[in-house]
């Protein structure tokens, strides 16, 4: 098989890691390996191997010891890969009605196969949305959700409307499950009644009924002050 590092498209494997360092980088400035390992689910050994490869072929910079970045193309194929992740969610929302609990795990197995002409239909056809239906930002779309807080940065008193579930709890069907069954989702306006430090959590009214959360998930969910 021969490769072409900067006209082929990467492959699944390759675009899932592509993936979680693009959030990395925008997130923290900084891509580890041991955090992909854990975020990926994969071992560290494999996680190693992969990124070796990634480097041979041009998708990243700096396996040693200086700490990893994405190359120039490596940059625009996670790009490319998270705007076909996020639109494909969108047509499961609004054109198959899937709930917002499985589009993500769906759009995982459909994001790979979409051709840059079908990317750019969907765009079209889903109005060029900034967002994905969980409130994630599209590459470049950053400064949409700049304003968002999570949770645990709000005081007790205040009534917010929910925007934004992270894209690592969106990875957790646990924690999506839970949002969701609890209205905790992207619109819903509600109630801080409750922030606890010492024990890390926090108490909110969700359509008059009361929802506890640990510090570790509500740091997931935004909201708009
Ligand atoms: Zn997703
Ligand atoms: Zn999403």
């Amino acid at each position: 098989m021969s490769r072409h590092p900067d006209t082929t498209r990467p492959t699944p494997t390759v675009e899932d890691y592509l993936m979680t360092m693009h959030v990395l980088e925008r997130d923290t400035g900084e891509i580890i390996a041991a955090r992909l390992a854990e975020l990926l689910n994969v071992a560290p050994a494999t996680v190693t191997m992969t990124l070796k490869r990634m480097e041979r072929d041009s998708w990243i910079h700096g396996t040693g010891r200086s700490g990893l970045s994405l190359t120039e193309t490596g940059r625009a194929a996670a790009h490319s890969v998270v705007r076909r992740h996020m639109l494909t969610e969108w047509l499961l929302v609004s054109v198959f009605k899937i709930p917002l609990t499985q589009t993500h795990e769906e759009a995982h197995n459909m994001e790979h196969a979409i051709s840059p002409l079908l990317e750019e239909r969907m765009r079209e056809a889903l109005g060029d949305p900034q967002v994905c239906p969980h409130g994630n930002p599209l590459p470049g779309c950053e400064s949409v959700t700049r304003a968002w807080l999570p949770l645990t940065e709000l005081a007790a008193g205040v009534t917010v409307t929910l925007r934004r579930i992270h894209e690592f709890a969106e990875d957790n069907p646990q924690i999506l499950n839970f949002l969701y069954e609890n209205g905790l989702i992207p619109g819903q306006s509600v109630l801080v009644r409750e922030v606890l430090p010492f024990n890390q959590t926090l108490t909110l009214s969700v359509n008059e009924k009361s929802v506890t959360l640990g510090f570790s998930i509500a740091r997931f969910v935004y909201a708009e002050p």
